[in-house]
């Protein structure tokens, strides 16, 4: 049978990274078997599901280069196929109408955890004794088997099962009519002919209800599919101000990635200025091991993923890893792919057309050993282009009476020089300092704030050789003025 595999998210926030992991072992699953790659959006839950994300999900997806085949689906649309699902398992014996209205359900409640007991639906309305109620409009229920266990083996994590009794009578559709999150699911993975659901962990008891759900529907044998878990992404566990909180043994906590904990968002990662395939190794490797492989690209991890080497334990993520992959993937790539990539994804005047296409390669090998993210990149080259702002506190500090005359002589200098090479600069410098009786930072300095309006830059005379004579110069002079 072919594989169909279905990437699921619900348009409640922007794509993020743990869905994006997803995405990708779906799709790598998928397509290793040569088999289909879907996207589903679940927008079923009408208070929470927005429509303004539903297109950066899709175009986070993209930018991923994480293609679904055919055209996204959207479970709002497929209403119609729930409810006749619910239809189908009331007419089998498999659900139940259950007239308990929010102050009746509010009160079992209440009841059962003065009792001590764990709140749970009481299935009243499972064999009813009375008739029902003529002014209640009824939820209906899935009628969970009371004894025995529900399975799977999950590719991931091996053999799951739970004991029946701890499911409830579980809500598939609402008193309001809306078919709930496990029966759309569950009716449109049947109705889709899904093989393969891979998603996060959290939905390890929704597997279990779901599970039971399309056993209620089967026709001919059509078995659930099969079930993959991945594990959640931690982060450390930061405080308000956001500092690391640290537990009584001082180690530093993690906790379920989140806003307040670090950015989850794909979209920040983009804007930043991380290659998507340096984002997509990481988050790879964040889950899956081939032996010590650490870089890679998409063609070599589709061709060595298997969800049998996938973590089972969750994932800490880390930034420093993260911006170390960043800087490889940088390294690989060509010029015109960097430039691309910087005038795509960086926003505001980061992203700045004219810039991207006015910098030289030459002056970008220079800054990009400085750099480990396109922001950063576009931020260190960027006084190529402009001039420093005249901002000569930095040359203050580093330009006095002391080396003042030194510095003169070493503009005077590099004007008369025959060649204009790094090497040549380099011993101009050298000299001027030697001449001066002074250590070469306090001509070194002083050059590199004029010339970078930076404390820290490329190495200074092959900075100076990329800006070209007559702009080193020019720039130098502003020392007259300061
Ligand atoms: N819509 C669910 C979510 O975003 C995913 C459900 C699934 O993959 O089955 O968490």
């Amino acid at each position: 049978m072919k594989v169909r595999a279905r990437f699921a998210p619900s348009p409640t926030g922007y794509l993020h990274l743990g869905g994006a992991r997803t995405a990708l072992f779906c799709r790598a699953w998928a397509k290793r078997q040569n088999g289909e790659f879907l996207l589903r959006i679940e927008d079923t839950d009408a208070a929470r599901s927005r429509e303004e994300f539903v297109a950066p999900i899709l175009s986070a997806l993209e930018w991923l280069e994480l293609q679904w085949d055919g055209d996204a689906v959207f479970q709002s649309a497929r209403r119609e196929l729930h409810l006749q699902a619910a239809t189908r398992l009331l007419d089998s014996g498999a659900a139940y109408r259950c007239y308990c209205g929010p102050d009746e359900l509010a009160k079992m409640r209440e009841e059962q955890v003065a009792r001590g007991e764990n709140p749970k639906y009481d299935r009243r309305w499972r064999d009813p004794q009375t008739p029902p109620p003529r002014n209640i409009a009824p939820a209906i229920r899935f009628k969970t088997p009371l004894e025995g266990q529900t399975k799977f083996r999950d590719l991931v994590k091996g053999e799951m099962a739970v004991e029946n009794a701890e499911l409830d009578d579980f809500v598939i559709v609402r008193a309001d009519g809306t078919p709930t999150y496990n029966l759309a699911c569950a009716a449109d993975d049947a109705d889709m002919r899904i093989t393969d659901v891979i998603r996060g962990d959290d939905h390890v008891m929704n597997t279990f209800k779901q599970i039971l759900i399309h056993r209620a529907l089967a026709e001919k044998n059509n078995a659930a599919p099969k079930f993959a878990h991945l594990p959640m992404i931690l982060n450390a566990a930061a405080d308000e101000s956001g500092n690391p909180v640290k537990g009584a043994d001082g180690e530093i906590k993690y906790e379920r990635m989140s806003k307040r904990n670090g950015a989850v968002d794909v979209n920040f990662y983009r804007e930043a200025g991380f290659l998507p395939s340096a984002l997509l190794n990481y988050l790879a490797r964040l889950s899956w091991s081939h032996g010590d492989d650490e870089k890679f690209n998409m063609e070599e991890f589709g061709r060595k993923f298997d969800l049998s080497n996938a973590q089972k334990s969750p994932a800490r993520f880390d930034l420093e890893k993260l911006r170390w992959l960043n800087r490889e993937h940088m390294r690989d790539a060509d010029w015109k792919t960097l430039r691309l990539a910087g005038r795509a994804m960086l926003p505001g005047d980061l992203h700045n057309e004219s810039f991207w296409s006015e910098i030289r390669d030459s002056d970008l090998a220079l800054t990009l050993p400085r750099a480990s993210t396109l922001a950063e990149l576009r931020k260190e080259s960027e006084f190529f282009i402009a001039r420093p702002p005249g901002d000569f506190g930095l040359l203050r500090e580093h330009l006095g009476e002391d080396n003042q005359a030194a510095f003169n002589d070493l503009r005077a200098a590099l004007a008369a020089l025959p060649e204009w090479r790094a090497e040549a600069i380099k011993s101009a410098m050298n000299n001027a300092a030697k001449r001066a009786g002074l250590k070469f930072p306090r001509l070194g300095m002083p050059m590199r704030a004029l010339l970078t309006g930076a404390a820290e830059s490329p190495d200074i005379a092959q900075t100076a050789e990329a800006l070209g004579r007559e702009e080193t110069l020019e720039r130098l002079s502003a020392c007259e003025t300061a």
